[in-house]
């Protein structure tokens, strides 16, 4: 089959979940390719062994599924409800570096033959006390070729290396400037001298991250590489190893930085930023809190006196922090996103907005913002991707999302909801009884910004009845205030509810009717719904917040609503 004319890639090292930011980069290769009906390729750049796992590259496939963004070819992957992703349908794989070796290989002894790249034996410590020099002198540092001028023969070279001495193979760089041009920044010019002799194949083997791309990018057929910003400054090298392996050069676009509003660059690091924040805070009121945390997180004084610091930044640690200190820290992955009920349309609408747009009106003169992936697929376009960076506007975010549930017919919410339950929150999917779930997606959905704040005012459904723990305020206040008013409202509402509902009336009530019985009560009394409502909440769930009453009941059931009620107005002598 022969390869069609638009072929992207999205290249992610599998060192840890995917980023946002790669699920942009992901996500304009995916449009791309979809609209030029090419093919987008997924390829694991797991050179790095030490810093790679399967399990990274399964969690990077997983989300990227998760957003739909499907690839043509790359590894074989299966989605949760069953629909195979990837392959290999032009031969070009296997599509894991690692598993590549050989290929690399025979692409780098080409060179070495035709004197374009050396086997080169200094030792790290010689390079590292260069490279100090230079950094002391304040100079660039660039790999000087004084052992190749003392050992010029490729054949002495070769002789130690296959003697097994160790060693890498260094590129030997043209001595000529190099142009990229990049559909985003234009021309980029890099004067002859800049690039040194980098290494091409690392001391274990492997081959470095440019090497490996380079032959990858020619032999799957690569037409078009979006990347982050961050790889501009890799680019020369990769034309320059591309002019001396004879392989063509792809159209280069690199996509602007995403950036926080205060304009720092987005990066896992955030979350470090935010614990260390938290830890700072509350240390003014508790001195020790670094001590205790150290010892509640399992971390060792060590390593949060090092994080404190700033000397380590790990996700793991600042994780365990936030949990300990109960603060949220900033979504920066996608799982994080995931995680806390953002669902993938709005994520992709909100992300295909960093650093592009569709460049068109809505008949109010706004611009256009909100679309799905079918449109993006449709409109997007390379030469309308900014080169300014882009800020990543949470609240924008939060308020697609919540458009984006809104959107939602109340029985996908519902279904969508309860997935999204059975994997984060999965105590109230056991106690709610499937025929009741309607009632409670019903009930929150209006409200619910994302899936985990849908599930908040839900805590009532997943406790036992016995196990409602009266907040003290709440029951001053809405139930014992104005000579006991509440439990006087409560008391009566009992008796009308078991009056509606009798015991051969089975087990399902009516929201509406159960909603009636309070509206009654409260006319009957001369009161707003308010004094009636707050105080049933207080007896259902322990506190004044829950959803709309009639649905909590309904989701309660006639026997756990008045076994609470009763509970309620037994412990508080009503
Ligand atoms: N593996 C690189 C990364 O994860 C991407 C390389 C590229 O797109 O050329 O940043």
């Amino acid at each position: 089959m022969p390869m069609p004319d638009v072929v992207t890639r999205f290249a992610p090292s599998p060192t840890g979940h995917l980023h946002i930011g790669g699920a942009r980069t992901a996500l304009f290769c995916w449009a791309f390719a979809r609209k030029h009906r090419g093919v987008f390729t997924l390829r694991i750049e797991d050179t790095d062994q030490a810093r790679s796992s399967d399990e990274s590259a399964r969690g990077i496939m997983e989300d990227l599924a998760w957003l739909g963004i499907d690839w043509d070819q790359g590894p074989e992957f299966t989605t949760s409800d069953g629909k195979k992703i990837g392959g290999d349908p032009f031969r070009v794989g296997p599509f894991f570096q690692a598993r590549r070796v050989k290929l690399y290989n025979e692409h780098l002894m080409r060179l070495i033959e035709q004197g374009k790249a050396y086997p080169a034996f200094e030792k790290p410590e010689e390079l590292e006390s260069k490279r100090k020099a230079a950094v002391a002198a304040k100079q660039t540092y660039r790999y000087d070729r004084a052992a190749l001028r003392e050992m010029p023969d490729i054949k002495d070279r070769l002789k130690r290396m296959e003697s097994g001495e160790p060693h890498v193979i260094r590129f030997f760089v043209p001595d000529e400037p190099v142009r990229v041009q990049d559909e985003v920044l234009g021309e980029v010019k890099y004067a002859a001298g800049e690039v040194d002799d980098f290494v091409i194949r690392k001391a274990d083997g492997f081959p470095t991250y440019h090497f490996a791309v380079v032959v990858d990018d020619e032999t799957m057929g690569v037409t078009h590489v979006m990347r982050a910003q961050e790889h501009l400054n890799n680019t020369p090298r990769h034309v320059a190893l591309q002019k001396a392996l004879g392989f063509r050069t792809p159209v280069y676009a690199h996509m602007p930085l995403i950036c926080n509003m205060d304009s720092s660059k987005m990066s896992k690091r955030d979350k470090a930023k935010a614990a260390r924040a938290a830890i700072k805070q509350a240390s003014q009121k508790e001195p020790g809190v670094a001590s205790r945390l150290a010892s509640e997180t399992g971390l060792g004084e060590k390593t949060l006196a090092d994080f404190v610091a700033g000397e380590i930044d790990t996700v793991e640690v600042a994780t365990a922090i936030g949990a300990r200190l109960n603060i949220a820290l900033p979504e920066i992955e996608v799982a994080d996103f995931r995680e806390n009920g953002y669902l993938p349309e709005a994520i992709n609408n909100f992300v295909a907005l960093l650093g592009w747009n569709p460049g068109m009106k809505l008949p109010d003169g706004k611009d256009l913002e909100k679309f799905d992936n079918a449109f993006l697929c449709q409109h997007f376009s390379v030469e309308r991707i900014g080169k300014t960076s882009a800020k990543f506007d949470r609240t924008k975010l939060m308020s697609f999302n919540a458009d984006a549930i809104n959107a939602l017919p109340d029985a996908v919410f519902a279904a969508r909801w309860r997935a999204w339950c059975a994997e984060f929150s999965p105590e109230i999917v056991r106690r709610v009884p499937e025929a009741r779930w309607g009632i409670l997606a019903s009930a929150v959905k209006a409200r619910a910004k994302t899936f985990r704040e849908a599930s908040k005012p839900c805590a009532f459904a997943m406790l036992d009845d016995g196990a409602i723990v009266f907040d003290q305020a709440a029951v001053d206040k809405n139930l014992l205030a104005n000579d006991k008013q509440g439990l006087a409202l409560l008391r009566a509402f009992r008796e009308a509810f078991a009056a509606a509902f009798p015991e051969s009336s089975g087990d399902e009530v009516g929201a509406g009717p159960s909603h009636a019985i309070i509206e009654t009560l409260a006319k009957d009394r001369g009161l707003g719904m308010g004094p009636v409502a707050q105080a049933i909440r207080v007896a259902l769930a322990g506190v004044a917040v829950t959803p709309p009453l009639g649905e909590t009941m309904a989701v309660l059931g006639r026997r756990s609503t008045l076994a609470r009620l009763d509970r309620c107005l037994a412990t508080h002598h009503g």
